[in-house]
């Protein structure tokens, strides 16, 4: 006996069934339940219809197994704990004391970080698309575009998804609106508040002019071989200050594969920009012949 917690002291991932289990590879997106939780029985209703061998499954999650069962029976009992152990920890990670532990998860990134360009390394947070087992692997869902993915690993793809519910994100994002990502943009600055401030479709008529100006501008510069100019003329600063963050910056992500563009979506990119240019072109001569029209109406 004595032996024993020496060893286990030494050997800290060995020291507990649950310490153990998280220290496996692919158990990353677990976190600690409290034994407390796991000891008080009413917690657990319900599950000893889900998992076979239910009592020598939670002794073995809280390392009280009799140390007798042979290899064959342990090895049963064990794949039995596992699935144990996720289903009381999709019950968990809903209560106050798993969300505040799941909340540091998802703030390290444990849980992996939004593919999408635009989400600019947004933290995920896992999601089950059933809360009954054997159903479907858990996904990752992201709070800034609202989508979900399945995740890199292939170990943490494998996970039941039914191990983290579906009410998962929505609870965590409900107890701690402050680490909600902001979806608007910040409102712009409304210097003369008035008709120049005036939306339309959402955007300040002041932006509107602008991009009509850069339109204009970039018609006139009439270089057709650099398709690409569209994506770099938009970071040039544009006259007045633009509202910072607001309409006026529109972020275009280009596909590339190795740098290179993807061919049938470059294609259409440049189909896209060349309709643009034109139609700047008439915008600008429709402008001018309106301009020479006032001229001669002036003249008489
Ligand atoms: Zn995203």
């Amino acid at each position: 006996m004595m032996e024993d917690l020496s060893s286990g002291s030494s050997d800290y991932a060995a020291n507990t069934w649950i310490a153990w289990f998280l220290s496996t590879k692919g158990n990353e997106y677990f976190c600690e339940i409290d034994e407390d939780y796991i000891l008080d029985r009413f917690n657990l209703t319900g599950l000893n219809t889900e998992v076979h061998h239910y009592f020598q499954a939670l002794d073995m999650i809280t390392d009280t197994l009799d140390e007798s069962i042979d290899d064959e029976s342990r090895e049963k009992i064990e794949s039995q704990a596992r699935l144990l152990y996720g289903l009381i920890h999709a019950r968990y990670i809903i209560t106050t004391r798993g969300l505040a532990k799941m909340l540091e998860k998802y703030k390290r990134g444990d849980f992996g970080r939004c593919p999408r360009v635009l989400c600019h390394h947004q933290p995920l947070l896992p999601v089950g698309l059933s809360d009954l087992p054997f159903q479907r692997p858990v996904k990752l869902y992201c709070p800034l575009c609202e989508d979900i993915y399945s995740p890199k690993s292939s170990r943490h793809g494998s996970i039941d998804g039914a191990f983290f519910g579906s009410s998962f994100p929505h609870m965590l994002l409900m107890v701690y609106p402050h680490v909600l990502p902001s979806k608007t943009p910040p409102p712009a600055p409304q210097p003369n508040p008035g008709l120049h401030w005036q939306l339309y479709g959402g955007i300040p008529a002041e932006v509107l002019h602008q991009r009509a100006a850069m339109l204009e501008r970039r018609a006139r510069a009439d270089n057709d071989d650099d398709i690409f100019s569209f994506g770099s003329a938009q970071h040039t600063p544009i006259g007045s200050p633009a509202p910072s963050g607001g309409e006026g910056s529109i972020e275009r992500i280009r596909p590339r594969i190795f740098g290179f563009p993807v061919h049938e979506i470059s294609r259409l990119m440049a189909w896209q920009e060349r309709k643009h240019k034109e139609q700047a072109a008439r915008i600008a001569q429709f402008r001018d012949q309106t301009t020479k029209h006032e001229h001669t109406s002036t003249g008489n």
